[in-house]
């Protein structure tokens, strides 16, 4: 907060202040948490609407706070973006999955490599080392590049310049999937896709939300049928996220959309729950 000199508004809103310090207390122990290993990875199934087989994972970062328990993404991310500490944050995170990736691919060499889907935030693609970072944390573990997805918020990309585009381009180029994030919440022009460096559109989870109600509200059936088929003619692939029942999975595959993510399936969980769901593909 202020400096103490008794700011009566301040002391007004006790729980505004609160807040304002946790917030404080939460941004200046970040960078110790980071090199204390206070951060880890946990994991969420990717699977394919056709026949529900894995094929990879969304990265999802949690703080194992020493006073406050496990933090979501949602408390410190914004912190993180507004210090800077994204980046270097971002950077552990990647390489992090892409090793765990590199250790799943050594175990199920067989049913083909999962995927890694690695969130990056708007910071990190202003950053001048993103790809070079990239290319050595894919060396280093010997993971190809047509294995791992970037995910890019649809809002992050609006509006972009080439300069903004280029290290995407740079790194689609090299084989990496770039995937728009929380698509249809960003008013984008979609005949602006075109000209963006992406494979994969994630339909935000507000459409899958809206295939809960029997019979799904039909301007909603409209309008995902219309993002499939065109996603689809511009050779994109369609992911869903958000799905939590069975109907909403049905409904979407019927729809055309591709791959889907959800608690339906499996919430995100430790890197070994990820082998035992590969492994039960494998053997079915
Ligand atoms: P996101 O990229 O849209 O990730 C999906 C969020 O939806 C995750 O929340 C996930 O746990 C949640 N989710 C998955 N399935 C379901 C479901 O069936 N129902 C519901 N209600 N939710 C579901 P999470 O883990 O809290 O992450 C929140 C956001 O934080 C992410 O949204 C992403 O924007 C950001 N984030 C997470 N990890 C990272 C990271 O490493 N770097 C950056 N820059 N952002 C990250
Ligand atoms: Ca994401
Ligand atoms: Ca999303
Ligand atoms: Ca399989």
């Amino acid at each position: 907060a202020k400096s103490a000199g008794g700011n009566r508004f301040e002391l007004a809103d006790p729980e505004a202040d609160a807040r304002a310090i946790t917030r404080h207390g939460l941004t200046t122990a970040l960078p110790a948490a980071l090199e204390r290993g206070e951060f880890f990875i946990e994991y969420q199934p990717l699977v394919h609407l056709g026949d529900g087989s894995v094929h990879g994972a969304e990265a999802l970062v949690r703080w194992l706070h020493p006073q406050h328990g496990v933090l979501g993404p949602d408390r410190f991310i914004p912190l993180a973006e507004h210090t800077g500490l994204i980046v270097p944050l971002g950077r552990w995170v990647l390489e992090q999955s892409v090793r765990q990736a590199g250790r799943w691919h050594e175990r199920h060499a067989d049913s083909g490599p999962l995927r890694i889907n690695v969130n990056l935030s708007p910071c990190q693609l202003t950053h001048p080392g993103l790809v070079q970072d990239t290319v050595e944390i894919l060396e280093r573990t010997g993971v190809a590049p047509e294995a791992l997805c970037l995910e890019v918020t649809e809002s992050a990309l609006i509006g972009a310049d080439d300069d903004l585009l280029k290290p995407l381009r740079r790194l689609a180029e090299m084989g990496v999937d770039i995937a728009l994030d929380d698509f249809g919440t960003g008013y984008s022009n979609l005949a602006n896709l075109r000209r963006l460096p992406v494979s994969i559109l994630k339909l935000d989870r507000s459409f899958t939300q809206s295939m809960q109600q029997f019979p799904a509200d039909p301007v909603d059936l409209k309008i995902v049928e219309g993002i499939v088929s065109l996603a689809h003619s511009l050779d994109l692939a369609v992911t869903v996220e958000g799905v939590e029942t069975g109907a909403q999975a049905e409904q979407l595959r019927i729809l055309g959309c591709d791959t889907a993510q959800g608690w339906y399936y499996a919430r995100p969980g430790p890197p070994e729950r990820l082998h035992e769901l590969a492994l039960v593909d494998a053997t079915r």
